[in-house]
């Protein structure tokens, strides 16, 4: 066996970030990835010869710190300056958000978009530190534990005895209560819904956490607005990759771990190493996992290691994945009625109701008979995901259950393709001409490509019980796990999904304190 400092298990963005951070003070690192590629949900795919699309879309809150402090741009990172239109469509004309201005809905609309992005970016102002934080362990009095809350407290303090009051009163409101107090036009409301909900299992009319979701989106340099970087999202995982390499990470693909190695002393179990699946072993002082929580725990290191409560709390982790993902290789660039250029991001849906409802048909095991979805064209920023003059259509499609009720056949599989390629028909005429070639991947497709539990955005909902010290078990949310020596860094962990390096940022740093 050879022997390492450290092992992380799973390069997707935040195995990357956190191997990266840690081989910077000097320590071995190798990375273990299960794929032939890094960079998990956010890697380059090619779908259709020349047709280039990873799941992840758009960049919204990648951590600036991270980006900085791994010197990303030196390695390739170029963020793109321009921000996406947001644009809703639906029964009527489209409503454009773009720069923080607004078009397609009344002069009050306009001006109470202003008055609420307002008040969710200072909110997400004071959130944001939080992000980059690790959770005080339940029960702690240790001084700097406590400060963590202390520091939060003030800060909302800070806001004034209004915006605190309306922080306080919002923040566990469905998504439809709360736009519902701030505007009149149904479309508007509809899409400003949307990153409240993508991702976990929410509709508008959820209470728990879609509020906190948003502000969690609302946080970063771009104030929930997002970009596809010159070369596409993948150009993110290569400058990960570069800097991880220049920092001395020995990254090994195709290299699927099947064990973590624990071994017992009188006093705790330790994590001493891994087994590969293709027989390989490694000996290491730690194991950081930047894998979903359940294939951690359950899967690799055995239950038989574990204390039953600690097992049940993993296994009860709320992980079934509700997003879709199609993609269209185009022959052109599609036209979308009413909107100049398919630049942005498209919301299409009319109404909150046909999310609702779309939501409904998911919650009984059953794909949306009509779905709702996020539409991008990355080959309209990036004319080097597509080939000459042609196109990728990438999108989000809700609500596509993890569990069919009568389980995924291939059939079943391009009855929800083509019901989605139905729905963008709608607001795209001449669109079904245009496709080359299309694929279509359920949260069951994803979790057997991209090895995450339930195909889950989040790697497990990103709902009030399963968030901050809780996130991923009151046990493990300080970025380390009940076996001595084995840590954890992935979306599984606070502060949750989408591609901000933050897990990664926050767990290397625990692990360098
Ligand atoms: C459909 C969909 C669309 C999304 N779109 C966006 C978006 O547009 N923008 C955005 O910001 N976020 C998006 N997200 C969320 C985002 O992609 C994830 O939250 C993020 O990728 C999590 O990063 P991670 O590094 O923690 O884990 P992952 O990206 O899941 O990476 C984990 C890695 O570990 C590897 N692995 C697993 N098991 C093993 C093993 N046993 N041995 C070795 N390696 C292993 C996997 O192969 C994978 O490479 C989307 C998610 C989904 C599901």
């Amino acid at each position: 066996m050879t022997g390492y400092d450290t092992i992380v298990i799973g390069a997707g963005h935040n195995g990357l970030v956190c191997a990266t951070y840690l081989a910077k003070t000097g320590q071995r690192v190798l990375l273990l990835e299960a794929a032939d590629t890094v960079g998990g949900l956010a890697a380059d795919r090619e779908f259709h010869p020349g047709f280039h699309a990873p799941v992840a879309h758009t960049l919204s809150h990648f951590s600036s710190k991270v980006a900085r402090d791994l010197d990303l741009q030196r390695h390739g990172f170029n963020p793109g300056s321009s921000e996406l239109p947001l644009v809703g469509v639906g029964n009527g004309e489209p409503v454009v958000v773009h720069d923080g201005k607004i078009s397609g809905v009344s002069a009050k609309d306009q001006r109470a978009y202003l008055d609420y992005h307002g008040l969710l970016c200072r909110f997400a102002a004071v959130l944001e530190p939080f992000w980059l934080k690790t959770m005080p362990r339940i029960g702690s009095n240790s001084i700097g534990e406590v400060m963590t809350f202390a520091k939060l407290g003030l800060d909302l303090r800070r806001l004034g005895k209004k915006d605190m009051g309306e922080f306080l009163r919002i923040a566990a409101l469905p998504m439809r209560d709360l736009v519902d107090e701030h505007f009149d036009n149904e479309q508007l409301k509809a899409m400003l819904c949307w990153d409240g909900l993508i991702g976990s299992k929410m509709a508008p009319r959820s209470p728990n956490s879609a509020v906190l979701a948003l502000l969690y989106r609302l946080s970063g340099e771009m104030h929930g607005g997002h970009a596809i970087p010159s070369g596409g999202v993948s150009s993110l995982v290569s400058s990960l990759m570069a800097s991880a390499e220049n920092a001395g990470v020995d990254i090994r693909v195709s290299s699927e771990v099947s064990r973590i190695r624990i071994d017992s002393d009188k006093e705790r179990q330790r994590a001493t190493g891994v087994h590969l699946a293709n027989g390989e072993s490694f000996a290491a002082d730690r194991v950081v996992s930047a894998i979903d929580a359940q294939r951690t725990f359950v899967n690799l290191v055995g239950v038989e290691h574990l204390d039953i409560g600690f097992t049940n709390r993993i296994r009860r982790i709320r992980s079934d994945g509700y997003v879709g993902k199609l993609h269209l290789a185009l022959n052109a660039l599609p036209e979308f009625r009413g909107v100049d250029r398919p630049d942005g991001r498209i919301i299409i849906t009319p109404n909150m109701d046909a999310i609702e409802f779309a939501f409904d048909d998911a919650k009984y095991g059953n794909a949306s008979a009509e779905p709702v979805m996020e539409v991008v064209i990355p080959s309209a920023a990036d004319s080097s995901l597509a080939p000459d003059r042609q196109h990728v259509l990438s999108a989000h499609v809700m609500y596509i259950p993890y569990k069919a009720r009568d389980g995924w056949t291939g059939a079943a599989r391009d009855e929800v393709r083509d019901r989605a390629i139905d729905t963008i028909v709608k607001y795209s005429n001449g669109l079904r001409d245009q496709i080359v070639a299309s694929e279509f991947l359920t949260p069951a497709d994803i979790e057997a490509t991209y090895h995450v539990s339930g195909g889950h955005w989040h790697h497990g909902d990103f709902a009030m019980d399963q968030m901050l010290m809780m996130r991923p078990t009151y046990e493990a949310a300080q970025y380390n796990s009940p076996i001595a020596g084995l840590h954890l860094c992935s979306a599984a962990c606070h502060p949750g999904g989408d591609l901000t390096g933050l897990a990664g940022h926050n767990a290397a740093k625990e692990l360098l304190r």
